[in-house]
């Protein structure tokens, strides 16, 4: 029986934590009794066995008593990359909230829009972050602050309080196109149906020997899989230093700290691919891959690289909780599976429904491409606040007699002949810049209130793949660009601040009287 699986009788024979049934916090909670000497957490401070990072976790909560905020159902978190924010996540949840990351790196304005949408009243913050106490004052109701580092008091144990499975385990705010991020909320509903799935599957069997590789930034949604996966199972999460060159960071971390579960933005491999060569991890049993189109050339050589491994090419949405779709890559096989060089995203996850739809709205013929849509416990019941959003994103779909709700992904996808779910493309501009998921049209929206007009186009360097950088293009003359960039420096997080900006007398109209943007980046070669 799983260690996870609590549900008929107590592996730890802990009879009293009885969370309210919400397993994925129970077995936190339980994590810490049953290996207190194991180590949870490696951070670039060294490593923090479950004791130590749970007390941490217990003199937060007691910080968090005092605040008057902190009765609010959401906190909110800056990032970063030490045991002290990790535990204030840990706190968040274990006080009976929910927690609501924030990037040290975002604008005040960008901060103070998340703390005003999510009404947070108070933040946790390990170390002074100004963007953060700029956004706290002018932010319209008041903001309580609270520096983690500077603490003090003796050692305390956490409390974890019983939790519902329909309150809110966090909100990630994505960009939105409209120049207001859309909060993405997840309960602990969704998230224990996709902790069941991956925990309690054949397909992982991870054991507390695990050490998960965590090298997402708190505010993408793939974080809580490599955080919380290994401790609720007392196995150990190595995060990989905010510092440096990032991925030769996450190189050093993957041997440095005998990682055997990998979840990793194909982007990475965009990285290492010219020193494959070099690379040797025999101690990696699971390399997971998800978040952009997974190139079959760039896996093909990484699986050199991890030997033991078993590789999936994972998908999924914020909306349906951090991945829901599983392909297993095999080296026999997946190249002549493989669309446009692309990896396919597999089969949906036990206890969700794919449809694929065309622009009718109804179901595609098989083998035929068409939107994704998807149903199930692991996705959101709507935008934080936001009916009008929530509304656009879903569609009822007759099933019998009834009707259910699914997702539009705005992922174009069809079923091959496997009946495995092939990944083509995004049907609106949606991109991904080094991982991190945007809406091209939000970087146009405040650059269309500077300049005044609507030819502006935000335009990625190169189709298809992983792109590092966007480009904006303006209608008119150099002049008209200053300011242009220090204003979206202002507003967007930094790696949705386009690299190049240019101007050019009149932009290109394709035949649909639609901007070119083909032409566009032919510019940019
Ligand atoms: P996010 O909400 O940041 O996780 O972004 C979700 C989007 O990332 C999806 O709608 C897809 O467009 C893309 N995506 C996620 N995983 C994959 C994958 N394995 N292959 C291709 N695209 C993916």
């Amino acid at each position: 029986r799983s260690r996870y699986n609590l549900s008929d009788g107590r592996s730890s024979g802990i009879e009293e934590v009885l969370l309210g049934r919400v397993q994925v916090v129970e077995s936190l909670a339980l994590s810490v009794a049953e290996f207190p000497d194991r180590t949870a957490l490696a951070t670039h401070e060294g490593e923090f066995s479950y004791s130590e990072l749970y007390s941490v976790v217990g003199g937060i909560q007691g910080g968090l008593k005092s605040l008057e905020g902190s009765s609010k159902p959401l906190i909110g978190v800056m990032t970063g990359d030490d045991h002290r924010t990790y535990a204030s996540i840990l706190a968040i949840l274990a006080s009976g909230a929910g927690y609501v990351p924030i990037s040290r790196t975002y604008p005040a304005s960008r901060v103070q829009q998340i703390l005003d949408q999510a009404e947070i009243r108070c933040v946790l913050t390990s170390g002074s972050v100004s963007s953060l106490e700029q956004a706290a004052q002018s932010s319209s109701s008041q903001v309580e602050v609270l520096d983690v580092q500077a603490l003090r008091g003796g050692r305390a144990e956490a409390e974890f309080e019983a939790r519902s499975k329909d309150d809110i385990a966090y909100v990630f705010f994505t960009s939105g196109s409209t120049g207001k991020p859309k909060g993405v909320p997840i309960t602990f509903r969704n998230l224990d149906a996709f902790f069941r799935v991956l925990l309690e599957g054949e397909e992982y069997r991870f054991s507390p020997d695990d050490r998960f590789l965590q090298m997402f930034s708190l505010t993408f949604d793939l974080s809580v899989m490599s955080l919380f996966t290994p401790l609720a199972i007392g196995g150990c999460c190595c995060v990989v230093p905010d510092s440096g060159i990032a991925w030769l960071q996450i190189v050093e971390t993957l041997r440095a700290q005998n990682v055997t579960v990998s979840l990793m933005v194909p982007s990475v491999l965009g990285y290492l691919e010219r020193y494959f060569d070099e690379i040797r991890l025999p101690d990696i049993r699971h390399s997971m891959f998800c978040g952009e189109a997974l190139a079959q050339s760039m896996v093909a050589g990484w699986s050199k690289c991890v030997p033991n491994a078993s590789i999936r090419n994972v998908y999924g949405p914020t909306e349906a909780t951090i991945f829901c779709s599983s392909y297993d890559w095999s080296e026999e096989d997946s190249a002549q599976q493989a669309y446009q060089g692309v990896v396919p995203i597999g089969s949906m996850y036990p206890g969700m429904e794919a449809r694929l739809l065309g622009p009718d709205g109804a179901e595609v013929p098989a083998g035929e491409q068409g939107e994704l849509v998807i149903s199930g416990e692991q996705v959101m019941t709507g935008y934080f606040q936001d009916e009008e959003r929530t509304a656009e994103a879903f569609i009822e779909l007759a099933e019998g007699d009834s009707a259910r709700s699914f997702y539009r992904t705005g992922d174009l996808c069809f079923h091959n002949e496997r009946g495995d779910l092939v990944y083509c493309g995004r049907l609106d501009s949606q991109v991904k810049v080094q991982g991190h998921r945007v809406e091209l049209g939000e970087i146009e929206h405040f650059a269309r209130q500077h300049v005044g007009h609507s030819f502006v186009a935000a335009v990625l360097p190169k189709a298809g793949a992983a792109a590092e950088s966007i480009a904006l293009f303006v209608q008119g003359e150099a002049k008209d660009l200053e300011g242009l960039e220090t204003l979206l420096a202002e507003r967007l997080p930094s790696y949705m601040v386009p690299r190049e900006i240019r101007a050019i007398e009149e932009m290109p109209l394709n035949l649909n009287g639609k901007i070119d943007r083909l032409a566009l980046r032919q510019r940019l070669e």
